[in-house]
């Protein structure tokens, strides 16, 4: 699939076919794959809310601590992805 991508520094819009670190054919500058890079930052976005609100489970917890911060985890998990999943929609939406 083509891809148009804006060179960051001279403005001219190149026609990439590839996916991957492609270079501007005025500049030689390297242009960023924005869609690889909104990706990336889901990733991160996801990751980083993962790591602030999972349960840690402890060693000391009994099983029914265990079991109920593990089903927490999971309905965190999909709580964020559908979140990130918002937050990319709006990322994509033309302004
Ligand atoms: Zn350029």
């Amino acid at each position: 699939m083509k891809r148009n991508i804006k060179c960051p520094n001279c403005d001219t819009w190149n026609e990439i076919e590839s996916t991957g670190i492609e270079k501007c054919k005025n500049c030689g500058n390297t242009l960023i794959d924005e869609k690889k890079e909104r990706e990336k930052k889901l990733e991160d976005f996801r990751q980083e809310q993962m790591d602030k609100w999972m349960f840690t489970i402890d060693e000391g917890d009994s099983k029914f601590m265990r079991f109920a911060k593990k089903v927490g985890n999971a309905g965190y998990y999909v709580f964020i992805s559908i979140l990130a999943f918002f937050a990319w929609l709006l990322a994509i939406l033309p302004a």
